[in-house]
């Protein structure tokens, strides 16, 4: 079924804070979500008809959750593609498990990129010491040593700016299928978020500049102040990735521009990124709503923004800050209902609204 209607149940994969804002997007279109994931009272769980807590190999928990709803999509993109696959003899799996296989792995994620003639930073497979010599030679230093699968927020990764620091990298990798990057000495770091609906219409919205600390995203300024012409590439390479990868949902494409202005991708996320939530506030349709129409075979809304935009979010005891950020009647305040501010949890996030005319800045 292509089409489900306000009133249908929605399955949601994983229960975080992206997972709680579409679930209030699905609900605010008349939809009713369930939610699948490992915790109790989970921040999505919080905002939800129903859910589940059961692990993702849980085939009995998987069956009857797939029964409850018409159609199911995910909050992260690391969920085990057996589940998946398991899901979708069931119900329909948005975006599909083909999706999954790519963007769970940089090495695959990256060919699949360069394949369709969209640049990338120079990489090479590494699964062992050898490997890892001969791409230090292929790729040069400095460079970048990350885990294919699994990595986020720069967990996973090891800088090496000399050759002396290959034993060193390698035995941090701890035998994990890798993937060797040249480092880019990048200008700005961008991203471009992109919808596409199961007839195949897309839309984008703007490409925005990601600052990040600690490798953890900390603001974003919509938009990025970069040339109409660059604008316009990102546009096209994520509507192109978006089509060729035959998205359904939302897809996240994090983007280097470079020194020269050429833009090289990074990482794709199919599901709704933390660089997009400025749209909650700056857009009249924004990314979470986005996506539940898309999974829902709904005509997209518009992703033109009213407004420019910054956010930044509150990672770990920031939030502590909430009574002065709840003091200033403009800052726009999302908390997410995590009980406990661990150091680079992400609990919530502000945003700060701008005439179109003005220049946002951090
Ligand atoms: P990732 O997990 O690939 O998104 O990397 C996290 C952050 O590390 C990025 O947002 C960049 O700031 C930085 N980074 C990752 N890969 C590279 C690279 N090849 N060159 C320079 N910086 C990088």
């Amino acid at each position: 079924m292509t089409l489900i209607a306000p009133g249908g149940r929605i399955g949601i994969l994983g229960d975080g804070q992206l997972g709680r804002m579409m679930a209030m997007a699905a609900a605010e279109l008349g939809y009713y979500v369930h939610i699948y994931g490992q915790e109790e009272n989970s921040p999505a769980a919080q905002v939800s008809h129903r859910s589940t807590v059961a692990s993702y190999s849980d085939k009995d928990a998987l069956k009857a959750f797939a029964e409850a709803v018409d159609v199911v999509t995910l909050e992260f993109e690391n969920i085990p593609t057996t589940t998946v696959e398991y899901l979708s003899e069931f119900v329909p799996v948005r975006p599909n498990n083909k999706v999954l296989e790519i963007t769970q792995d940089r090495l695959l994620e990256k060919s699949f990129v360069n394949n369709l003639g969209i640049g990338t930073t120079s990489f090479a497979n590494v699964e062992n010491l050898d490997d890892l010599v001969q791409a230090v030679q292929q790729v040069g230093t400095p460079a970048v040593l990350k885990t294919r699968r699994l990595g986020y927020d720069g967990k996973g990764q090891v800088k090496i700016s000399q050759a002396s620091q290959i034993d060193d990298a390698w035995s941090q990798m701890k035998n994990a299928p890798s993937i060797l990057e040249g480092f880019v000495n990048f200008k700005m770091e961008i991203s471009v978020i992109v919808a596409r609906s199961p007839n195949g219409e897309t839309d984008a919205f703007v490409p925005v500049e990601n600052l990040h600390k600690n490798h953890i995203l900390d603001i974003t300024l919509a938009p990025a102040d970069i040339p109409d012409r660059i604008t316009k590439n990102a546009l096209k390479m994520a509507t192109t990735i978006a089509k060729k990868i035959d998205l359904v949902g939302l897809l996240a494409v994090e983007m280097f521009v470079t020194k020269d202005g050429d833009l090289l991708v990074n990482e794709l996320a199919p599901r709704p990124h933390n660089s997009g939530h400025w749209t909650l506030d700056a857009c009249p349709t924004s990314q979470f709503h986005q996506i539940i129409r898309a999974v829902c075979g709904l005509p997209l809304g518009t992703s033109k923004r009213h407004s420019n935009a910054v956010m930044k979010n509150l990672i770990g005891d920031d939030v502590d800050g909430w009574q002065d950020l709840v003091k200033d009647p403009d800052n726009c305040l999302h908390l997410y209902g995590k009980a406990e501010a661990r150091d680079g949890r992400k609990m919530g996030h502000v945003t700060k609204l701008f005439d179109l005319k003005k220049k946002p800045t951090a």
